[in-house]
């Protein structure tokens, strides 16, 4: 099958023949349609310091994917071959305190696909049935294949409630974009995202009803009077990784806001905790997707009404894939998903 592989310990991608992988009893086969590619597999490609301490070489990546079973391991129940499908990329254990109490997404013994374990950029690919999510007819695959930074923004937007309230959204990348679809879906009053790229700002107002401020040329003080906002922000959610996004976050907060934090900040930076304590804050942190609640809670907005389809902004076939990683690089994209065929 054709796979795209991290074959050498250096910058780069390369497609290349890989055998197709063989499943476990648990296991199912899935044939891949298509695939979303993620800031991970920027990382990869670019084998930034935490790629090396990461990934082992060689190894297929790719975690974000739809698309169709056609083998089932001999103990799987409850699936069929011909189910169209996309699947949680975290692979967990059932050994931790953590996952014998249901919380799947915070098992400490949690491996990725395409990260830790063989991924989804690739023909083929096993998955435990456990990982599994069915496909309604309504979803298709191109959005299927991005189920999993949806997740992300749902997992994230849906930490705190929204009905009512006003949001405050740091970073118009693909997961920022879509968490504002998402606030906007469940009954926020209103949702400002910033970010610095007037790009992404103008697809963010393209793809939700929000209002978009370029935090380098206005002032988000100035947007919030002009707004009737009371003291700030009621909720917060920290989606760029950026120092000075998330400063401005927590200034831009009411007493007693409430801040969920996607974003991975690239290196560590100073902070005066005064500011949260002061303003008895509360921050979360947040890690994937909940197992399994945030799928179903995604699906159900996904058949009434959420439309995220916007955020992709390209579509291309998988040998193309050396495009849409420089197109990704150059940082003015959505959502880029490859055509597996
Ligand atoms: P992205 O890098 O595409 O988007 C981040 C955006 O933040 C960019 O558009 C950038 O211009 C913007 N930004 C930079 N400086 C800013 C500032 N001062 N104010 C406002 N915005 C600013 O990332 P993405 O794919 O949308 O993912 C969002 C974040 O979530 C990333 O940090 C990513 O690493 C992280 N992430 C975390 C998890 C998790 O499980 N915690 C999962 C996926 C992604
Ligand atoms: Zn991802």
């Amino acid at each position: 099958m054709r796979a795209l592989v991290k074959a050498e310990s250096r910058e780069g991608l390369w497609l290349r023949d890989e055998p197709v992988p063989e499943i476990g009893p648990g296991d199912v086969l899935i044939r891949v349609r298509k695939t979303g590619i993620c800031g991970t597999d920027v990382h990869i490609w670019n084998w930034d310091d935490w790629a090396r301490r990461t990934v082992p070489v060689p190894m297929v990546v790719g975690h974000e994917f739809a698309g169709e079973i056609v083998e089932l391991g001999r103990d799987v129940s409850g699936l069929a071959v011909g189910q169209r499908c996309s699947g949680e990329g975290h692979l967990v254990g059932q050994s931790s305190r953590q996952s014998r109490s249901g919380q799947f997404h915070l098992d400490p013994e949690t491996r990725g696909i395409g990260v830790n374990m063989p991924g989804a950029f690739a023909e083929y690919l096993r998955l435990p049935a456990f990982n599994v999510v069915p496909l309604p007819d309504s979803v298709p695959d191109r959005i299927g294949a991005i189920l999993d930074p949806l997740g992300n923004a749902v997992h994230t937007a849906l930490s705190f409630n929204l009905i009512g309230e006003d949001v405050l959204i740091t970073g118009a990348g693909p997961i920022g974009i879509m968490a504002a679809a998402v606030a906007r879906h469940v009954g926020a009053r209103h949702v400002v995202i910033t970010d610095v790229n007037q790009t992404r700002l103008d697809l963010a107002a393209s793809v939700a009803d929000v209002v978009p401020v370029n935090v380098a040329t206005e002032d988000l003080a100035a947007v919030c009077a002009r707004l009737a906002m009371r003291q700030g922000f009621d909720v917060g959610l920290e989606m760029s990784g950026n120092a000075a996004a998330f400063d401005q976050m927590i200034d831009s907060m009411v007493m007693g806001g409430r801040i969920a934090m996607l974003g991975i900040p690239p290196r560590p930076a100073p902070f005066d905790w005064n500011r949260v304590v002061f303003k008895s804050l509360t921050i979360k942190g947040i890690y994937g997707r909940e197992i399994f609640e945030t799928w179903y809670k995604m699906l159900a907005m996904l058949e009434n009404g959420l439309d995220i389809g916007g955020v992709i902004t390209h579509e291309m076939p998988a040998a193309d894939f050396a495009c849409g990683f420089q197109i990704m690089r150059q940082g003015e994209s959505g959502k880029i998903v490859l055509d597996w065929g």
